[in-house]
């Protein structure tokens, strides 16, 4: 996959994008990151990206016309179609897993990162195929934002985790919470592993996980419930998580 970030600040990035798995990923040619400075695409003496709003009010707004000629200096000439240019805004969809598998389906994203009161509304309305914010909270630029989504699309394409480190099992992938993992020492400060997963009895121990899985979930998450697919062995692993909860 083919990464594009248009960002003020490209430096920021080295650090997420340098280590460990995204790093192995770029090494690997799996994923292929290249920074825009929107400043490179302004043509005055100052190199200005912000204006005053109009109308008024507090803040600097950026300016379309870098922003446009930046994404056109990625995409002109290429003939790639399978692409996706994303705006990153408090105001766009919630990123989500769901959201994060349909994004890994493409062969190139283009990410947007905004700073200052925001981005000129034509970037969002004439530009963008999308505006994707991370969460119910405001930050300082599109960074972060970027960051973050870049690194869960990254673990989704092929190749990317290592065969031990598989995202099918991970929290959200089929609409649960993972289960709890445990690794030596058996004991600690008087602190046991549960016993099943010292029994070597691998049905036994698949079952115990789905069932701590459904049971976090039921706990943390319960809204991810009604979008679950459960099987009837779910049902009736609910069953008897609900009736222990009862003391039943
Ligand atoms: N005035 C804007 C508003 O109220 O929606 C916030 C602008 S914010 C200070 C500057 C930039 O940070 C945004 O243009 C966007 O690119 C990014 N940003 C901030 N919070 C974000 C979030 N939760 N998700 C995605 N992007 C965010």
């Amino acid at each position: 996959m083919r990464i594009d970030i248009v960002t003020l600040f490209p430096e920021m990035f080295a650090g997420p994008f340098g280590h460990s798995i995204i790093k192995r990923a770029c090494d690997n040619h799996l994923l292929q990151i290249a920074m825009v400075n929107p400043r490179d695409f302004t043509f005055d003496k100052h190199r200005i990206v912000d204006d005053y709003a109009f109308g008024g009010g507090a803040g600097m707004v950026m300016k379309p016309e870098p922003l446009f000629r930046a994404v056109e200096s990625i995409t002109a000439g290429a003939n790639c179609v399978n692409r996706r240019v994303i705006l990153t805004s408090p105001g766009g969809n919630r990123f989500d897993q769901e959201k994060c598998k349909e994004l890994a389906a493409y062969d190139q994203l283009i990410f947007i990162c905004g700073h200052y009161e925001g981005i000129d509304a034509r970037v969002g309305d004439f530009l963008v195929d999308e505006a994707i914010s991370i969460g119910d909270y405001v930050l300082t630029g599109g960074e972060l934002p970027a960051m973050v989504i870049v690194d869960a699309v990254a673990r989704m394409l092929p190749g990317v985790l290592g065969s031990t480190d598989s995202a099918q099992q991970d929290s959200f992938y089929n609409g649960l919470l993972e289960y709890p993992q445990y690794t030596r020492p058996r004991e600690f400060d008087g602190y046991e592993v549960p016993e099943i997963l010292l029994s070597g009895d691998h049905a036994k121990i698949d079952r115990w996980r789905r069932k701590q899985s459904l049971k976090t979930t039921l706990e943390r998450r319960p809204d991810l419930m009604a979008k679950a697919q459960l099987s009837a062995d779910d049902r009736k692993l609910i069953d008897e998580i609900l009736a222990e909860q009862s003391g039943g």
